[in-house]
């Protein structure tokens, strides 16, 4: 029962994090993203897991860190139906889904190496001027960074710093 596997790995944790609900193909940026934050962070990642009905997920657990609404942001651009669990004691005490907000402040590099968040000490800021309308499927996010107000597509987000 494949079910029943997903839900073990979800158990399995003893205390930290399990994101769920990734859609399939998005968990090894998330994995990247994650390793960039925290090296040492130990993750455990599932791919390909069915979701539901006749849908496939990404999953990843990671012991030992308990996300806070801001360490989701981060994510929300590449995973934004994904289902934040924190795990203490084997339980699930808190959940709560990623979201797609507004904008993003101080969370991503502007990918254009002219951009002034470059050379100024200024956070980044970000405004989501498109959203996908069925946010499973792989439809594109556009950003506009506020500074130079260049658009950029969410997947060159995916190696900046
Ligand atoms: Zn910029």
């Amino acid at each position: 029962m494949p079910d029943t596997k997903t839900k073990l790995m979800v158990e399995a944790i003893q205390t930290g994090t399990v994101i769920d609900h990734i859609p399939a193909g998005k968990g090894l940026t998330i994995l990247s993203r994650l390793q960039i934050r925290n090296a040492q962070a130990r993750l455990t990642v599932g791919l390909n897991l069915p979701s539901g009905g006749s849908g496939l997920k990404d999953l990843i657990k990671i012991d030992e860190w308990r996300f806070t609404e801001n360490d989701a942001a981060e994510l929300a651009l590449f995973a934004p139906d994904a289902t934040v669990n924190i795990i203490e004691d084997y339980r699930v005490v808190k959940k709560f889904s990623i979201g797609l907000p507004e904008r993003f402040v101080g969370v991503f590099t502007c990918p254009n190496t002219n951009c002034i968040t470059h050379n100024e000490p200024v956070d980044s800021r970000f405004t989501v001027i498109q959203r996908p309308a069925q946010p499973q499927r792989s439809a594109q996010v556009l950003l506009r960074c506020d500074y130079c107000e260049r658009s950029f597509a969410d997947t060159l987000f995916t190696e900046a710093g």
